[in-house]
């Protein structure tokens, strides 16, 4: 899978691509990123990339030229299929886990980075084929988002993870992932490692008896139970097997019950 970033800042990413997945994706082969910067598709001798905002107002605007003629190059090294072109944008469509699952299956993405006020619109509507935010929340620049979306994408790349089980277990992992697992689309369920006992904090026991049957029902009912308590959003549409729905009849019952404090209304001594 292909890459091409578009940036003013290349250098942002070159941490990046020294670490984890994405170092292990380029170096075997199953990815590749190529880092564009904005400014050699200038012409003038400043090497501008933006201008004030027509109507007025605070902030510099990227200018629609440079953009226009980067997508352009990279165009015209694929003359025989439309790219798909991403503008990140606090305005795009959300990006989630279910979005990382449809990008993967494209093999070349081109990712826009935006800087100040943001990008001439004329590129979210006629350079664009598809515009992405990370959250709602506003960040100076389209290369945090950009990088966020490349590592989670890779990730999902056959090959890429060490242990290949891994991801389809992961938070969110939807039903669209091929994923035969039996929890996908919840919060992933609790994890520990050795020591069974670390500073009287113990590991429950269920994952310490080997009996497989119950170490499943365990897990299922942590990652519905995280799920129900923190993203019920979730759960919304959630196929539910019928040991699901006991086991969420149960927690509502939980809940319902009087909160027992331990001492409440003792006299002091
Ligand atoms: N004026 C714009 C924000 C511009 S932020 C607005 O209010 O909508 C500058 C650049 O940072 C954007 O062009 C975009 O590329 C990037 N950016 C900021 N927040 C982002 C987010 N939540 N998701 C994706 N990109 C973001």
């Amino acid at each position: 899978m292909t890459f091409d970033v578009i940036t003013i800042f290349p250098d942002f990413f070159s941490s990046l691509l020294e670490h984890g997945v994405l170092k292990r994706a380029i170096a075997a082969g199953l990815a590749s990123i190529r880092l564009h910067d904005l400014r050699d598709f200038t012409e003038d001798r400043h090497r501008t990339v933006d201008d004030r905002p027509f109507g007025g107002g605070p902030g510099m605007v990227f200018k629609p030229d440079p953009v226009f003629k980067a997508v352009a190059a990279l165009q015209a090294g694929r003359p025989d299929q439309r790219l798909s072109v991403i503008l990140l944008s606090p305005q795009g469509r959300l990006f989630t886990q279910a979005v990382a699952e449809e990008l993967k299956r494209q093999d070349h993405l081109v990712l826009i980075c935006g800087r100040y006020e943001g990008v001439d619109e004329r590129i979210a509507e006629h350079v664009a084929t598809d515009e992405i935010s990370i959250g709602d929340y506003v960040l100076s620049g389209g290369e945090l988002p950009a990088a966020l979306i490349m590592e989670s994408v890779v990730r999902l790349l056959p090959g890429v993870l060490g242990n290949e089980a891994s991801a389809p277990q992961d938070s969110f992992t939807t039903n669209q992932a091929g994923c035969r697992e039996f929890r996908y689309g919840l919060l992933d369920f609790p994890h520990y490692t050795r020591p069974a006992d670390f500073q009287g904090w113990k590991v429950p026991e269920v994952l310490l008896s080997g009996n497989h049957e119950e170490i499943r029902r365990w897990r299922r009912q942590r990652a519905l139970e995280k799920t129900w308590r923190r993203r019920p959003d979730l759960l919304a549409g959630f196929p539910l097997s019928e040991e699901d729905r006991q086991w969420l009849a149960t927690l509502q019952r939980q809940a319902c019950e009087p909160v027992v404090i331990p001492g409440l209304g003792e006299q002091k001594s």
